[in-house]
């Protein structure tokens, strides 16, 4: 109950700045996520930190009620999602809690949007759980644990190592949220999400995922591509990443796991209905 109405007060889109939108030869790929790691990390050196065995979790000061909240999930998360995917990256993965300022100056996040968390070259960015969440810790953690924002920024890091970097973003939140709602249940869906319109196409979804006015059609449609390479076969959406992974466009890697019917798959959104 607790969870539904802490849900329901949340505002903010789980959009992500974008994954890195351009493939680099992969010794490169991983170089320059490595200076990225490095970077972000000495911005915020004068931070406390807490540690799990696969994270190195960096705060705010005074912000550790917010620090421990994370910590419970992330090793959980972790599990989930790399056990499913593969695509383990090197320890320590680096998440940084931020608040909301600073987290919209990190990743010059547009006015539009307001995201719980972030994926930037091989680093997690997650916004403060009590700037979204209401009550004590322990009813902020347990709604934490509902969202499942660390499983959805975990699978883009997935992502990104299984493809190096060649994921499109219309694919990558498709996995994001697709883990994400097998981790934790929650699909992003919100009050003021409508669906009364044309879906978008594959072509529009493919070319300018990020620029879609209705961001929530687009979203849901990422979801719905993805569940149904998921539901084909167990071993579809592994063989969709090596694909990608392997220079194939995104159409061919989904057409290897549902066929000719991507177009059915993206039809599955309008089960998102004007009614909603
Ligand atoms: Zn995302």
């Amino acid at each position: 109950m607790l969870a539904i109405a802490a849900l329901l007060a949340i505002a903010a889109a789980l959009t992500s700045v974008p994954a890195p939108r351009h493939a680099l030869a992969d010794d490169l790929h991983s170089a320059v996520r490595t200076v990225a790691r490095d970077q972000a990390l000495a911005a915020v050196s004068g931070e406390p930190a807490l540690r799990t065995t696969h994270f190195l979790i960096k705060y705010p000061t005074g912000d550790r009620a917010d620090a421990a909240i994370v910590q419970s999930q992330v090793e959980k998360a972790y599990s989930f999602v790399f056990s499913r995917m593969g695509g383990r990256p090197a320890d320590p993965v680096v998440v940084r809690v931020e608040t909301r300022a600073a987290l919209a100056a990190d990743l010059a996040v547009p006015p539009d949007q307001d995201p719980l968390g972030a994926y930037w070259r091989g680093v997690i960015w997650l916004l403060t759980p009590s700037a979204y969440l209401p009550g004590t810790p322990a009813q902020r953690q347990a709604a934490f644990a509902a969202v499942g924002p660390v499983a959805h920024e975990l699978t883009h890091l997935a992502d990104d190592n299984l493809t190096d970097g060649r994921m499109p973003p219309f694919l990558d939140e498709g996995m994001a949220q697709y883990m994400q709602w097998r981790f934790s249940g929650y699909l992003w869906l919100q009050p003021d999400n409508t669906f009364c319109q044309t879906l978008y196409s594959w072509n529009q979804l493919s070319a300018g995922f990020d620029a879609l006015p209705n961001q929530a059609l687009a979203y849901h449609e990422s979801f719905a591509v993805v569940q149904a390479v998921e539901n084909s076969s167990p071993a579809a959406a592994g063989r969709m990443l090596a694909a990608i992974a392997g220079g194939a466009s995104p159409l061919a890697a989904v057409r290897d796991a549902v066929g000719a019917r991507e177009a059915a798959a993206l039809a599955a959104g309008s089960a998102w209905s004007c009614a909603h």
